[in-house]
């Protein structure tokens, strides 16, 4: 037995196999910040925007609509709803990201609603998110419109962001068979448990591998082009943020390595 977790280097020298499944991931570690600089990496707001550029909205018919009015109603634009940044991140927290070409800022929008039909997301119940490759260049402070409609649960707190740059590695779902069984034969020798134990990169993260903890892999394939999905973004539930996602629990952001312009993918667990 061992006290202290193995680093997913340790692991990678007792198991070679693994070294080509580690994915270089940003912990994001946010922490309640409601004055921080709008320019630095944050969870929430204050919104920065390119000028003259309009500020983006949902305008999807959300379930809770239906109750009071038929869904073509919210089709309208008049009844679209403003997205809230969700996060706004740097180039220099997460180098490993698809960034393209000029760009150094990613933002991460949502509109603060549940959505049970978008295009390509069987199963899914939950915020709409969209992403926007920006430069730091080109965006200035803004007051975004307040959504129309919003689940309290979507609407994050300022959080200031202590990024740590770590190595991930996948769950064991993620592993061929003979890998995957190496892996847990080692823990076992070592009596750890591969899933929780080893260093594993739990919480608001950029990059790496998403957990598989509440499902078994559930492949994410891109709606546009068929691609494979890579994991972009953990959205975690509780801490400073204060938001909830599934049953409390993540979300995760994928996107498409063929073109980041592609629709994002989504996962709950
Ligand atoms: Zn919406
Ligand atoms: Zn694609």
């Amino acid at each position: 037995m061992t006290d202290t977790p193995l680093s997913a280097a340790e692991l990678v020298a007792a198991v070679p196999g693994l070294a080509r499944y580690l994915r270089p991931a940003t912990l994001l570690h946010p922490y309640a910040a409601p004055d921080a600089d709008p320019r630095g990496g944050r969870i929430g707001g204050p919104a920065l925007w390119p000028a003259g550029e309009p500020w983006p909205h949902c305008t999807a018919g959300h379930p809770e609509d239906e109750y009071g009015f038929p869904r073509k109603v919210t089709e309208e634009p008049a009844a679209a709803t403003a997205l809230v940044p969700l996060a706004h991140l740097r180039v220099e927290d997460a180098p490993h990201l698809p960034w393209p070409e000029g760009t150094d800022r990613l933002q991460v929008l949502w509109c603060p609603n549940d959505h049970d039909d978008i295009q390509g997301e069987r199963f899914y119940y939950g915020p709409a998110v969209e992403l926007r490759w920006q430069r730091a260049a080109d965006l200035t402070p803004v007051a975004p419109p307040p959504p129309r409609r919003s689940e309290k649960e979507y609407l994050p707190q300022p959080c200031a962001l202590r990024p740590e740059q770590v190595l991930d590695l996948p769950d064991r779902d993620e592993l061929p068979g003979e890998l995957s069984r190496a892996v847990e034969e080692f823990a076992a020798r070592q009596g750890i448990e591969y899933e929780r134990d080893p260093g594993r990169a739990d919480g608001w993260k950029l990059g790496g591998w998403p957990s598989w903890h509440s499902t078994d892999l559930i492949a994410v394939d891109c709606g546009r082009c068929g691609e494979r999905m890579a994991h972009l973004l953990t959205v975690e539930s509780g801490g400073d943020p204060d938001l909830s996602v599934g049953r409390h629990g993540e979300l995760h952001v994928f996107v498409c390595p063929v073109d980041v312009a592609h629709p994002v993918g989504l996962d709950l667990q």
